[in-house]
């Protein structure tokens, strides 16, 4: 994967290497950019420069096979380039793409330049991006989450999975939106409300350890769901902010 560091150990590069590993798949971890962080922020952040990445990639596909690749935090628009021009010359590998803007605590981890490399050059490489509400309505160019996620796949994106863990309600439910003829739903119970931290990144992560271990998209989000769902049950307080999902 490619993701962030999180020092606060929530989100970011930790979470996807807890729920890859702890579903059984061996993750390869590629980080993208340094944060200064805690359970409640984001408060700044710096990327890795996009040469080395390029390097890492081509050093590691020389080495192992890749089954699938979860994106997070990307850090800037040429992180963006490396990873595309690697995804050009080693085609068909599972995508999938958490687009992270901010963090839960309103910190951004994406200027606009990056947010513009992702939409165009990334999410049409991906095979499925995992937006929150927050992100799909700023990617989608509508308040109208329904229609943001069809416009974002006419734009070129394969699947939409809409993630519904920042909104209310009793349940969150989570949409893909793909080419079949109507979105399919999962419904999950909510645990809380929006307090923990990392919740998006360990998705999409226990997403793509299915794909790397042959599950089906729809399967692989099913197993996801209910991994997320119990490392909620036992959420750990280890600052002074948001909860941290227990991946172990
Ligand atoms: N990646 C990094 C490095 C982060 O710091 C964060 C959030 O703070 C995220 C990703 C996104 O986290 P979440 O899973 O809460 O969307």
């Amino acid at each position: 994967m490619l993701s962030g560091l999180d020092p606060s150990g929530g989100a970011g590069i930790q979470a996807d290497i807890q729920a890859i590993t702890s579903l059984g798949a061996h993750p390869l971890p590629v980080l993208t950019c340094l944060t200064v962080q805690d359970t409640r922020n984001v408060y700044g952040a710096e990327a890795v420069n996009a040469d080395l990445i390029r390097q890492q990639l081509a050093c590691l596909t020389e080495d192992t096979p890749i089954h699938a690749i979860k994106t997070g935090a990307l850090g800037n628009a040429a992180v963006v380039d490396a990873l595309v021009e690697f995804l050009e010359s080693h085609p068909g590998i599972p995508v999938i793409t958490d687009p992270v803007i901010k963090a839960a605590g309103g910190g951004d981890l994406a200027d606009e330049e990056l947010v513009a490399a992702m939409k165009e050059k990334l999410f049409p490489k991906a095979e499925m991006i995992t937006p929150n509400g927050v992100e799909l309505a700023l990617l989608g160019g509508s308040d109208d989450l329904d229609q943001a996620a069809r416009n974002l796949m006419e734009a070129g994106c394969e699947s939409v999975l809409a993630t519904g863990g920042h909104g209310t309600g009793v349940h969150i439910i989570n949409t893909l939106y793909n080419h079949a003829p109507e979105p399919m739903t999962w419904e999950v119970e909510r645990i809380g409300e929006n307090e923990y931290h990392g919740t998006g990144c360990t998705l999409a992560a226990a997403i793509a350890a299915g794909r790397a271990m042959g599950l089906s998209p729809r399967a692989a989000i099913a197993q996801a769901q209910n991994y997320v769902h119990r490392a909620l049950l036992h959420a750990l307080t280890v600052g002074k902010g948001q909860r941290v999902p227990d991946r172990g």
